[in-house]
């Protein structure tokens, strides 16, 4: 039984199903308009644990993430460099396909974006319209009305007493205090250069709430199970995203809604405006591994503040080095009862609201008990627990990724000198590939390599 919390009834409630046995899963894409930093990956790595947990305990998954490539900073980008918005988005598209890759993260199903449906998010402002939640004020811009429905402030509980009333807020991101009608459709400005769409309402561009509510619907229907994001997509974005389902369908949106802690650089949020984040390339190119860098993103549990540190890098490396020895010991056949005992810790934890900390620690007493019993018979729990996790080298060539460039050269090279039984070059190799801290070792199979210790 998979157990999580739910932000919407602040309670942890079983995950199962609402239909058969998939569960539908929508998660809040990334802003197209630079490299995603490391706190945008750490939503997206808790997210990554979410489905892998989803499909341990046997349920199958639909997941859509969707790509906002328009909105205030696409534009504002691609005008800059005078570009078309196309052009603009399509580069970091691909750069975050190519760090999903890098950190192990399992492709969603569908990965919708935004501009391919512009006709969906038209006909659902215009529902709201024809309800007369939404209304064209003078600007040409849409709004949506929030004292028209009623359940508006039940995600993040907003006490509307307190309110300002009257507001409007044409900015896609605004907090508590400012509580008011938010756009759904925003009139073309000059500003916006040559991006912008025919509409009932006139040419003018989606907001990026109503991005979200028209593709969830389209590709996972009008109730679906669960929706997640970092924990600043709470509010207004996905209050907003429950505002203009519900009020159009009348039916409930999302059963279960899930949040992600932020990831922090001394004690502040790791943001773009901030100017105190690291892309996933800045830490790639200082020599750390996509496997390290994922280990430290999930390493701490998703509800609560991660600060993000060097330091936390370095005992990633020694603790993935500790795990690589004894898995290389590991072999098939029955596990050990011990071992059985660990993995249904590691079952329990996961299913206790995603608790990383204690299936991190179950995996830890696997190994060091195995390092003392002797590993056989557990290569299947250590491969059980990867299911989840995704930061465990079991096959070679999975290892020559973390091999050096250099290292590797000189062990093709080796290759070819033993090949053409040059000893004396091979041997040579062998001590130019130590001094490195490589192990090369010889067998019936060839070459293979070991970090020294
Ligand atoms: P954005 O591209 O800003 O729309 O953000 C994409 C995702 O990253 C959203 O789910 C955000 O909530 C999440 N996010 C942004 N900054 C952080 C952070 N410092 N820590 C964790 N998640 C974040
Ligand atoms: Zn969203």
């Amino acid at each position: 039984m998979m157990n999580v919390y739910n932000s919407l009834t602040r309670r942890v409630e079983e995950l199962k199903p609402l239909e058969g046995n998939e569960i539908r899963l929508y998660t809040c894409g990334p802003t197209v308009y630079n490299f995603a930093h490391i706190g945008n990956f750490r939503a997206y790595a808790f997210e990554d644990i979410l489905r892998r947990v989803i499909q341990f305990n046997g349920m199958k998954i639909r997941q859509v993430m969707n790509l906002t490539d328009v909105d205030d900073k696409t534009i504002r980008g691609a005008n800059a460099a005078g570009v078309a918005l196309t052009d603009y988005t399509k580069t970091y598209k691909d750069a975050f396909f190519a760090d999903l890759k890098k950190l192990n993260i399992q492709p969603a199903e569908v990965y919708p974006a935004a501009t391919d449906h512009i006709p969906e998010m038209i006909a659902l402002v215009q529902k709201l319209m024809d309800k007369g939640v939404a209304y064209q004020s003078e600007d040409g811009s849409v709004y949506f009305k929030v004292r028209e429905f009623p359940g508006y402030g039940k995600l993040a509980h907003i006490d509307f007493d307190n309110q300002r009333t009257g507001l409007r807020c044409a900015a896609d991101e605004y907090d508590k205090e400012n509580v008011g009608d938010f756009a759904l459709w925003k009139a073309w400005e000059e500003s916006d250069g040559p991006v912008g769409w025919d509409s009932p309402w006139g040419r003018g561009r989606p907001g990026w709430h109503i991005e979200c509510s028209a593709m969830s619907m389209k590709y996972l229907g009008e109730t679906f199970d669960l929706h997640t994001g970092g924990i600043d997509n709470l509010f207004p974005h996905h209050e907003n995203e429950i505002a203009q389902a519900e009020a159009a369908t009348g039916k409930e949106f999302v059963r279960t809604w899930m949040h992600c802690a932020h990831l922090r650089v001394n004690g502040e949020k790791m943001s773009k405006s901030a100017g105190n984040f690291f892309t996933l390339r800045d830490l790639l190119e200082k020599g750390y591994t996509g496997r390290e860098i994922r280990y430290v993103l999930i390493n701490a549990h998703y509800r609560t503040g991660l600060n993000f540190a060097f330091t936390a890098l370095e005992d990633a490396r020694k603790a993935l080095d500790k795990i690589d020895r004894c898995v290389a010991q590991a072999t098939d056949g029955e596990a050990p009862e011990w071992a059985t005992k660990h993995l249904q810790d590691f079952a329990d934890a996961v299913n206790d609201d995603l608790n990383l900390p204690r299936a991190f620690a179950a995996l830890f007493e696997l190994v060091r008990d195995a390092n003392g019993k002797g590993a056989a018979g557990t290569l299947g729990v250590f491969k059980r627990m990867d299911e989840v996790l995704g930061v465990i080298f079991f096959e070679n060539e999975k290892k020559e990724e973390a091999i050096p460039a250099e290292v590797k050269a000189l062990l093709d090279a080796r290759a070819e000198a033993r090949k053409s039984k040059n000893w004396a070059e091979s041997d040579r190799l062998r001590d130019e590939i130590a001094a490195l801290g490589w192990t090369v070792k010889d067998s019936r199979d060839g070459q293979s390599l070991e970090k020294k210790g």
